[in-house]
């Protein structure tokens, strides 16, 4: 069986450790862009010199460098085979297209589009306590907005073409795990 999701959450929404009860399900890739800029920033690689930059102000990437790491992070086999959790992508519409795009070629679709919801008030404070080197207050406050202005249209577009599925992430680690597995299993 082949698992494509996508998962949205504001920052500091739990996404990435929900990510992991994902993978430790269903098997899938977790492809998470921020991780793969942070690893490029840590190999020094020119693109990751580039990239640091724009993290470190909290702006976002260019959609063609990142839509050119997802095409050819989901060629691999892990994601071609088990599937894949996207985590932090897309984050645009042109990404999202971009993604639709990818996967239409390649004769594939996505199953579900998650979307962890958590308060305003409490990915601030969690993000604020979680002290990354990225996440000085001019940084979160700047994220979250853009989360605001640049991915809440891309939830849109997915609510419109009846893929998205919101859930409630608030409670601990197991209560979310278990409502995210349940409205995953509902959609395959
Ligand atoms: P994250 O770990 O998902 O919060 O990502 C950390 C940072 O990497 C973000 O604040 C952006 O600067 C950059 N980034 C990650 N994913 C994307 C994306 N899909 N598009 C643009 N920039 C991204």
């Amino acid at each position: 069986m082949t698992v494509r999701l996508v998962i949205f959450g504001r920052q500091g929404a739990g996404k990435g450790t929900q990510c992991l009860n994902i993978v430790n399900t269903y098997g899938v890739a977790h492809i998470s862009t921020g991780d793969m800029l942070r690893a490029a920033v840590t190999a020094g690689t020119e693109m990751g010199t580039k990239a640091k930059e724009v993290m470190d102000a909290g702006g976002l990437v260019g959609d063609e460098i990142i839509n050119g790491i997802v095409a050819e992070r989901l060629t691999e086999p892990d994601a071609e085979g088990p599937g894949f959790v996207l985590d932090g992508y897309p984050r645009t519409q042109p990404q999202a297209e971009a993604l639709l795009n990818i996967l239409a070629a390649a004769d594939q679709s996505l199953d579900a589009v998650l979307n962890l919801d958590v308060p305003l008030e409490e990915v601030t404070a969690r993000m604020k306590s979680r002290g990354r080197e990225d996440d000085t207050d001019d940084a979160i406050a700047n994220r979250l907005a853009l989360y605001e202005q640049e991915t809440r249209p891309v939830l849109d577009f997915f609510d419109a073409q009846g893929l998205l599925v919101t859930v409630d992430g608030l409670g601990s680690e197991e209560e979310v795990s278990c409502r995210l597995i349940a409205v995953i299993n509902d959609q395959l």
